[in-house]
């Protein structure tokens, strides 16, 4: 017989940047299950296993990272996140190899590397122009994926392992790209480490990753889970690029993923800061990024939000209404469990994703149906989980909503659609 062994989580005791072991508790999500591991039916009797979900800050480098970690090999071995299934980012990232491609003049001579290249979706636009690429991704079913799609993709974590077996067997790279990986890479350090020994010397470095400004401004709590571990402002970034020798020399702030930070870094001694770095820098002092207050205060708007859910929820249940979900997200996931909203409020979530369709969501145990049982179900409500594709969803629900259906945001304030 065999007894399956159910991880444990390790606690963050010291910053994960700097080292300091002035960390400063922010919030407590509870205990939760990993927010992407959706169950099959057999599953639902199974012992689920659940990790503490927290954030705390660094008082002295002022980066928010997550209270506990759950091991890598948890999180990523069956990643059932595919890129292409929105429209919104598909037309991001080609939008965003268009613009690389111009501004740093990339030609059949140079390379660009994808961490976390998920189904080739970004690299596929530098294959049709004919500029040599490589994907780095860890989960096996996703590289597969990105290879038939004609994607080359090594199946790695990224650090400075993977860093060096990529400058022997190809060569330094031009560009370097990571979109929504950089903040979920627990080893901060050997993550840079890498990225500073695989660049070449007048190369370029550009992570997009969703912002701490936004974060706390729009009270995001929702996008915190366990494969997340950093919320990275831009005065917790300067100095850990320093640290590697690498400078910050510009920054750009996006929409996406509910705000998201473009970051270029470049070889200390390549290219000087611009003036955006400077007063983005500033802002962020501005607006409390440099003291414990401003987080404090987050952690308060929070418990706030959760109980204008419930009760909002619970008044609609109390009139009899009846409420499905749309979108079976991380964030979803993690906004369910830590609200406690599972089978007693919430019919179904529907979910674009055949992938997800007939599972079931972690923790809660929600059936994921197709996007069309909104419609034919007609829930008098719909919870909106994956609030940040709010425009894309509500145009490909237009027959929900003419049958009479009505979405419910649930942040930065719980509130229902007119
Ligand atoms: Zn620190």
């Amino acid at each position: 017989m065999t007894q399956s062994v159910i991880p444990q989580a390790t606690p963050v005791k010291i910053c994960l940047s700097c080292g300091s072991d002035h960390l400063n508790p922010v919030l407590d999500l509870g205990t939760q299950p990993l927010a992407n591991n959706l169950l099959s039916e057999d599953d639902l009797a199974k012992p689920e296993p659940m990790f503490p979900l927290g954030m705390q800050v660094c008082g002295d480098c002022w980066l928010m990272q997550l209270t506990h970690l759950v091991p890598a090999v948890d999180l990523f071995s069956d990643y059932l996140y595919f890129s292409s299934f929105s429209e919104a980012m598909l037309e991001h990232a080609r939008l965003a190899a268009e613009k690389y491609r111009r501004k740093f003049d990339l030609t059949a001579d140079s390379f660009v590397v994808e961490v976390a290249s998920n189904d080739g979706y970004l690299l596929k636009n530098f294959v049709a122009a004919q500029i040599p690429c490589l994907g780095v991704e860890p989960a096996a079913n996703v590289a597969n994926v990105a290879r038939k799609a004609g994607v080359e993709t090594m199946e790695r974590f990224f650090g400075v392992e993977s860093a060096e077996e990529i400058r022997s067997d190809f060569r330094p790279a031009d560009l370097i790209l990571g979109n929504n990986v950089f903040a979920h890479a627990p080893d901060t350090n050997d993550f840079v480490a890498g990225a500073k020994k695989l660049l070449a010397p007048e190369g370029w470095i550009v992570f997009e990753f969703p912002y701490a400004l936004d974060f706390l401004e729009k009270s995001e709590f929702d996008t915190i889970y366990h494969e997340h571990v950093f919320y990275f402002s831009l005065t917790a970034l300067v100095p850990l690029f320093a640290r590697h020798g690498l400078t910050v020399t510009d920054v750009e702030r996006l929409p996406i993923h509910g705000g998201s930070l473009r970051l270029t870094a470049r070889h200390e001694g390549a290219g000087k800061p611009s003036d955006e770095v400077a007063r983005l820098l500033q802002e962020e002092n501005d607006a409390g990024l440099t003291g414990l207050p401003r987080y404090r205060e987050f952690g308060e708007t929070v418990t706030g939000i959760k109980e204008a859910l419930t009760t909002l929820l619970a008044d609609l249940k109390r009139d009899g209404k009846s409420i499905g979900g749309y979108g079976a997200s991380a964030k979803g996931s993690t906004l369910l469990n830590y609200c406690g909203i599972g089978t007693e409020t919430l019919d179904f979530v529907a979910d674009r994703s055949s992938y997800k369709q007939g599972k079931y969501s972690p923790g809660q145990h929600l059936l994921i149906l197709e996007a069309e049982a909104l419609a034919a179900k007609q829930p008098d409500f719909a919870l909106l989980l994956t609030w940040n594709f709010a425009d894309e969803i509500l145009k490909q629900q237009t027959e929900y909503q003419e049958q009479g259906g009505r979405f419910i945001v649930p942040i930065p304030t719980p509130k229902i659609l007119d």
